[in-house]
């Protein structure tokens, strides 16, 4: 009687159940399909391992309602169509010894069965020698639907309606054109891989990218815009242990955002913010601190030596012995630019110190490996100045510099000073001074005050542009021979973005035709001629700031042309300018810092000054 109390008790308290499929399907997703983008990457991707060389994307409303990837690669069998769908379907591994030997870019059988767990899905796929093709609908992890059709070889995989059934993650979806730029973010970065496959981008009826099967440079160029043609310095090393090749830019095409920056291990796009590392160091003295090369690095290495699953969309990557390709890759990069006599000096040996490395020259075996650790070669690799020099604490720490932002969120300050110095008679009769082309000395009663003209400037303009958006639109001045602005796809997407806030900014932009803009009109402090390096320096501004979420579209680019037509540093003014600044600067509403919180200006006290020479 007791024994059967205590069961019941059991049954009753025991609260453990298997998910149903479609539930566990549901949760396992969200890991991989987070947004349109990133079943864009999965689709083209088990497009590529299927053999296909040709792929099309078609894309409406940035992915929400459809994202369709037709190939013409390998194909399923009628069980294989249906098998594809299930958690864990793969063809690409079959034990995990494979998995250290991956060649293609899925392996984890998890991108179908999640597709289908937050969308409508239908497939058509055939192979080359079936007879006919297979059709399935289906939905919520369920079929609806599955009948032979005919069809040409190949697969074409259509997701529509991304999270019909999970309205809260629908909710998190971003704008249109936020969720496009994601889209052309990962079908740039396939596409970019695979030059030998042809590649198209369509969205909403409208085509993006028509992408033909050329040379890898040809392809950086189709997606990254002409302007790199006669601008990449090609960088090649061969060796046993790793293969490195690719691309570049010249110093001069550094630009203000980490935008072009691509690296590829064994085909895979990866972000790594250590080998991002070793590439600004062998430009490090080539280009202009805060700016960034256009690189797309391809690293070939032995799938043994790597570990591709320590990501859920594997775009992180476990080098087994990342230092070695740390000092690759920089070696690597500062040879090609030592070659194009870009970098003057050539102040390491390359191939010898990189090549008698046992590590290198020699298969790796646990043993070896320490052996090769402990040997002098190892040592003097690691060595100060060697320029592959990876050392301990100091380099290693600051590395962590390029990706953590610095804080410039320096909390305004109390703006009871400015009042006071705005209502402070102020003795107009001595002429400013500049001093260094840089700052500006405007004396008053009882001191005097440094003005930055740049940061000066920067807020005026801020907050001229602010004004200008919220109804006191600049006055544009139209174009006598409007220019023709040409832009990269990804730029095109983020051009319409800000097209209507450029207007109440004096910028007149007209589309026209593919990836192209009509420049009809600019703010009136724009020299004719110099129209389109503003628009296209404003743009690579506004990039900077794309990572910022915190900032609103408008505001990054209210920031973006306050910095770009701000007058720099190092600029000999007039009179009348600096006057004008120094005017202006304290007309406006929080003097003290520019938008970014850099100080504007600095107050010295004549009272202060004589204390400290003894009066
Ligand atoms: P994975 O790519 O990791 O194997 P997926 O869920 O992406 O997992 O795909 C499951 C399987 O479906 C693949 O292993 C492949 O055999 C098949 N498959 C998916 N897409 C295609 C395609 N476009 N053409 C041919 N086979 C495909
Ligand atoms: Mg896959």
């Amino acid at each position: 009687m007791v024994i059967f109390a205590l069961q019941i008790t059991r049954i009753l308290t025991d609260i453990i159940q298997l998910l149903p499929d479609n539930i566990a399907n549901q949760i396992a997703a969200g890991e991989v399909i987070q947004r349109p983008g990133s079943a864009v990457k999965e689709l083209m991707e088990n497009a590529v391992d299927a053999g296909a060389d040709e792929i099309k994307l078609i894309i409406n409303d940035a992915g929400k309602s459809l994202v369709q990837v037709i190939d013409n690669g390998r194909g399923m069998s009628a069980t294989d169509a249906r098998m594809a769908f299930e958690r864990h379907a793969t063809s690409k591994i079959k034990n995990i010894e494979d998995l250290f030997k991956i060649k293609t870019m899925g392996f984890r059988g998890e991108a179908l069965a999640s597709i289908a767990a937050v969308a409508q899905v239908e497939l058509k796929t055939k192979r080359e020698e079936d007879e006919s093709g297979t059709y399935i609908e289906i939905e919520n992890s369920k079929v609806k639907q599955q009948e032979p059709i005919a069809s040409n070889k190949g697969t074409s995989i259509a997701m529509k309606n991304l999270f019909f059934n999970v309205p809260a993650r629908r909710n998190f979806l971003k704008s249109n054109t936020a969720e496009l730029r994601h889209i052309v973010e990962e079908f740039t970065r396939v596409a970019m891989a695979f030059p030998d496959v042809f590649f198209s981008l369509q969205s909403n009826g409208q085509e993006v990218f028509h992408l033909e099967k050329g040379s890898f440079k040809q392809r950086i160029v189709q997606i990254l815009g002409n302007n790199y043609n006669a601008k990449l310095v090609s960088v090649q090393e061969q060796t046993d242990y790793l293969n490195i090749m690719g691309f570049v830019g010249k110093p001069e095409t550094a630009k203000k955002t980490r935008g072009d920056q691509y690296l590829f291990v064994n085909n895979r796009f990866i972000k790594s913010a250590y080998l991002n590392h070793a590439i600004m160091n062998a430009f490090s003295d080539l280009i202009p601190k805060d700016s960034y090369p256009m690189y797309a690095l391809f690293i070939d290495l032995d799938p043994a030596q790597l570990d591709i699953n320590v990501h859920p969309t594997k775009q992180e990557i476990k080098f087994e012995d990342d230092k070695i390709v740390y000092a690759f890759v920089q070696a690597a990069v500062k040879h090609a630019l030592a070659q194009f006599s870009i970098t003057p000096t050539l102040d390491f040996e390359l191939d010898p110190s990189i090549e008698r490395l046992d590590a290198i020259s020699k298969p790796v075996s646990p043993e070896q490996k320490s052996s090769t650790a402990s040997s002098s070669l190892y040592q003097a690799f690691t060595q100060k100045n060697q320029a592959h020099l990876i050392e301990k604490g100091s380099n290693l720490q600051h590395w962590k510099d390029f990706y953590e932002s610095p804080d410039n969120t320096q909390s305004q300050k109390d703006s009871n000073f400015e009042k006071q110095l705005l209502h402070q008679p102020v003795e107009n009769t001595f002429p400013l001074l500049q001093l260094h082309q840089t700052y500006i000395i405007k004396q008053r009663q009882n001191g005097f005050v440094v003005i930055h003209q740049q940061n000066a400037h920067e807020r005026i303009l801020y907050e001229k542009y602010a004004n200008a958006v919220s109804g006191k639109p600049i006055a544009t001045q139209q174009s006598l021979f409007p220019a023709t602005l040409e832009l990269s796809p990804a730029d095109t997407v983020l051009m319409n973005e800000l097209l209507s806030d450029m207007k109440e900014l004096g910028y007149q932009l007209e589309p026209f035709g593919q990836n192209t803009f009509v420049i009809q009109g600019t703010p009136a402090d724009v020299d004719s001629g110099n129209e389109k390096v503003a628009i296209e320096k404003m743009l690579e501004q506004y990039k900077h700031f794309s990572s910022e979420v915190k900032f609103s579209k408008r505001e990054k680019l209210l920031r973006s042309m306050a910095i770009q037509h701000a007058v720099k540093s190092g600029i000999a003014l007039t009179q009348k300018e600096m006057q004008n600044i120094a005017e202006e600067l304290f007309l406006s509403e929080m003097p003290s810092s520019t938008p970014s919180g850099k100080p504007t200006f600095m107050n010295f006290d004549k009272s202060d000054m004589d204390k400290m020479f003894g009066r």
